[in-house]
């Protein structure tokens, strides 16, 4: 059966413009992009999907959630959290390997793409660990995950303390081709903290940590970006300073990417003035200055791709104290609307938005998505940007329900997830193709 992709706007990230056009997608491929009005053809096959007033995506790639799976099924399973992706808008979602066990060999690369494969949602790039059990000692065999499937590698949740490891990672990793992403903390100057360190800190009583933790990282992984040549990308940057560093990386040619999540262009360290644990992320909630530079740096294109740290943490981690909490927030089902507040403060367009939400974490990943065009994958979403509504605690398809943005106004959803030509979600019917 053909599929009729009528009356949208279509949006193209790759060569930031947006076209009123039709999609007819046969076979799991785009067959036709066609100017509004101009195809005719309604056979018994085809099915006529009414995009009028929506724009018409390439799906969203999240090149950072944490899935769970295997070991803290409570939280989320690899089905729940590609449920919530593609209700999200997203078709590709690259999980981090902080798994109980981690995915720092080949049998729990495989294990993922197997668990994946059978929930048929979203598709599944698993990133491996740099070192085993994630302890900081001996790598991780590079060869052997990316045979089995992963796409990159990082010590996500963790960070890489010894330099010289670190440096050996980024070259074995450019000989194998897997993208190295980079989760830039001192945990020794970090140890204790559970918020920013800063006024709201000091006022509250609450251990800090400080943007140096960040920043000392950041410039770790540009300096050995710099000595091995291999491309990094920094993962979930909060500070202003980080922000700086990696626009001068840039300005001198260094193969350096980066990516933040909504929370660190939505909030600020004053939201855990209440002890609010939802609130609680590693890195912290920065200061409204911070806020500002990382929308400066959006603006400006010096932060290439915005993720979610898709985090679920069940009541047990999450309603604690403030500083025995668990640090992380669910993300995958409200980064679309966050995302495109900011193209309504006028920090950047349409386009501009979806190049940062799925083209280029497609080119960082080296995976397909991204674009639509004739011939191409139909990995797409349907999105309808001027809904307005608020998220209760029961719409969320994640397990875990840990969002710090519940019953605040959104504004923009996703109607319908097209993966492969099948869709996969739509809004109301809840049809699923299988
Ligand atoms: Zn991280």
């Amino acid at each position: 059966m053909s599929i009729w992709i009528k009356g949208g706007d279509l949006v193209d990230p790759e060569r930031g413009v947006i076209e009123q056009s039709d999609l007819i997608v046969e076979r799991g491929i785009i067959a036709k992009i066609l100017p509004r009005g101009t195809f005719r053809d309604a056979g018994p096959r085809l099915r006529v999907i009414d995009a009028s007033g929506k724009h018409v995506v390439p799906g969203l790639v999240d090149m950072h959630v944490h899935l769970r799976e295997p070991g803290e099924e409570y939280k989320e399973t690899i089905a729940t959290g590609a449920k919530a992706g593609v209700v999200g808008g997203y078709t590709s979602l690259a999980c981090m390997p902080n798994t109980i066990p981690p995915n720092d060999c080949s049998s729990v690369t495989e294990f993922i793409l197997r668990q994946a494969q059978k929930a048929g949602l979203a598709r599944v790039y698993p990133i491996g660990a740099i070192t085993v059990g994630q302890k900081g000692d001996v790598l991780t065999e590079f060869g052997d995950m990316k045979k089995a499937g992963a796409v990159g590698v990082s010590e996500d949740g963790y960070s890489v303390a010894n330099s010289e490891l670190m440096r050996r990672a980024m070259e074995y990793a450019r000989f194998h081709n897997l993208t190295v992403i980079c989760h830039c903390e001192d945990t020794r100057l970090s140890a204790g903290g559970s918020m920013h360190e800063g006024v709201v800190s000091t006022r509250i009583g609450l251990p800090g940590i400080p943007s140096a933790s960040e920043e000392i990282m950041v410039f770790r992984e540009i300096a050995l970006a710099r000595l091995t040549g291999t491309p990094v990308h920094i993962a979930h940057v909060s500070t202003e300073g980080s922000v700086n560093l990696i626009r001068r990386a840039r300005e001198d040619g260094l193969p350096v990417t980066c990516e933040t999540a909504p929370h660190y262009f939505h909030l600020d360290h004053n939201a855990v003035i209440g002890y609010d644990t939802r609130f609680k992320v590693n890195p912290p909630l920065r200061t409204s200055a911070d806020v500002e530079a990382i929308k400066r740096g959006l603006s400006e294109g010096v932060i290439d791709v915005i993720a979610t740290d898709h985090a679920p943490h069940s009541p047990m981690e999450k309603d604690l104290e403030f500083d025995r909490a668990a640090c992380g927030m669910i993300g995958l089902e409200t980064a679309l609307p966050l995302t495109l507040a900011l193209v309504k403060e006028g920090v950047f367009g349409m386009a501009e938005a979806l190049r940062r939400l799925s083209y280029n974490p497609s080119k960082i990943l080296g995976i397909p998505g991204g674009v639509l065009r004739v011939g191409g994958l139909a990995d797409l979403s349907v999105i309808d940007a001027e809904m307005e509504y608020a998220m209760k605690e029961e719409d969320f398809h994640s397990k875990s329900k840990n969002s710090p943005f519940i019953g605040m106004p959104l504004r923009g959803r996703n109607d319908l997830t097209m993966i492969g030509g099948k869709i996969v979600w739509q809004r109301d019917t809840a049809h699923i193709d299988r």
